[in-house]
């Protein structure tokens, strides 16, 4: 197979940089309107390209990849979580998978600072107040948040973002960090942070003022911050959540937000999206982002580009460099 005759689809718009790159070098077929792709849709591309170039937004489950062979050989994610494909089914079928990683770790950690000090410092509450024409200007007492320095961060899963979030917190914020995650991380990286590992979930979540959780999507982690796990954070605890909806049990949250079991939330991230549970919309004591962790110009640019050079070594017969089946 040359180059030029892989067909290749592009399931949503990319930055310009990353389709133009494609569309020189591949029978490329690009999402011109933007809007999400039917389940329908997916099944037919399965037949009709050799290369689909997916995002969080397809779910891409065992109905859709079949056993029998098809036309499609890679699924080049545009995204580092790939909670959303059915790797089993991918690998059953001799369908291979990559993923962009590390080069969204830096926004995706600035979006986690930016949940912690919106939710801490009330700033949601803050526009909302302002921007309905409520505010009757400076007073000593009002809307008064937290102060993150000095306050214990604690990290659900360590990899690359929850380093660079305690990067951040650390040598930013004057945090205190600990973690919580299945392997030890390397000596250099926890003298670098003064990072302490605990042996338990339940324990980190006593110890934190702050919780942030940064382990992937997928069945393993499902609910794995429910109503027990809540009622064992602090009451002055805030909870942010950049990793996947999955990973919190929404209805327990809502119900510990309005009862006071924890103090505040930030996300940007949820089960259904682009659904949000109703109850959280009312709240105050809450803040809620469109999943915007990797949205900056350089990043969507980067990942584009990390996908696209996974297609050229596909379209080379090379190792993949981000395979993750
Ligand atoms: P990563 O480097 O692979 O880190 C994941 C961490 O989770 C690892 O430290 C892993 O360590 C730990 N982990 C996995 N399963 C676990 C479990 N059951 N219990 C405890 N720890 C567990 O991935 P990353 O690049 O940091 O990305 C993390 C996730 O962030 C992605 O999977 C994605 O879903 C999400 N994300 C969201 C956005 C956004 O827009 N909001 C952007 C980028 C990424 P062990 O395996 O050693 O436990």
């Amino acid at each position: 197979m040359t180059e030029k005759r892989l067909r290749l689809l592009v399931t949503r718009r990319w930055p310009e940089a990353a389709e133009s790159y494609l569309a020189e070098r591949y029978d490329a077929v690009f999402n011109s309107n933007d809007g999400p792709m039917t389940q329908e849709a997916l099944s037919q591309a399965f037949d009709a390209y050799d290369v689909i170039c997916p995002t969080v937004s397809d779910k891409i489950d065992a109905a859709i990849i079949g056993t029998a062979p098809q036309r499609t050989r890679l699924l080049a994610n545009f995204g580092v979580g790939y909670d959303h494909i059915d790797l089993a089914a991918c690998k059953t079928a001799g369908v291979a998978v990559t993923n962009t990683p590390g080069v969204l770790t830096d926004a995706t950690a600035d979006l986690a600072m930016t949940l912690m000090l919106m939710a801490a410092r009330r700033a949601g509450e803050g526009e909302r107040e302002l921007r309905a024409g409520n505010w009757t200007g400076w007073r000593p007492t009002h809307l008064t948040g937290r102060q993150l320095s000095g306050k214990v961060l604690g990290l659900v899963g360590f990899g690359r973002i929850a380093q660079a979030v305690a990067k951040r917190a650390h040598h930013g914020f004057g945090m205190d960090i600990l973690y919580y995650s299945r392997s030890v991380a390397q000596e250099a990286v926890e003298k670098d942070l003064s990072a302490k590992r605990v042996n338990s979930l339940e324990a980190l979540l006593e110890q934190s003022d702050v919780v942030s959780l940064h382990v992937p999507g997928g069945a393993e982690t499902q609910n794995m911050i429910g109503a027990e796990q809540i009622a064992a954070m602090k009451r002055s605890a805030i909870l942010i959540n950049t990793a996947r909806g999955g990973v919190i049990d929404h209805d327990a949250l809502a119900l510990a937000l309005k009862s006071g079991v924890i103090a505040t939330a930030g996300l940007d991230v949820y089960p259904a999206e682009p659904k949000i549970p109703a109850e959280l919309l009312e709240m105050e004591n809450i803040v809620l982002l469109p999943h915007l962790g990797s949205a900056t110009v350089e990043t969507r640019e980067a990942m584009g580009m990390r996908a696209a050079k996974n297609v050229d070594a596909f379209a080379a017969g090379a190792p993949l460099p981000d395979r993750v089946v």
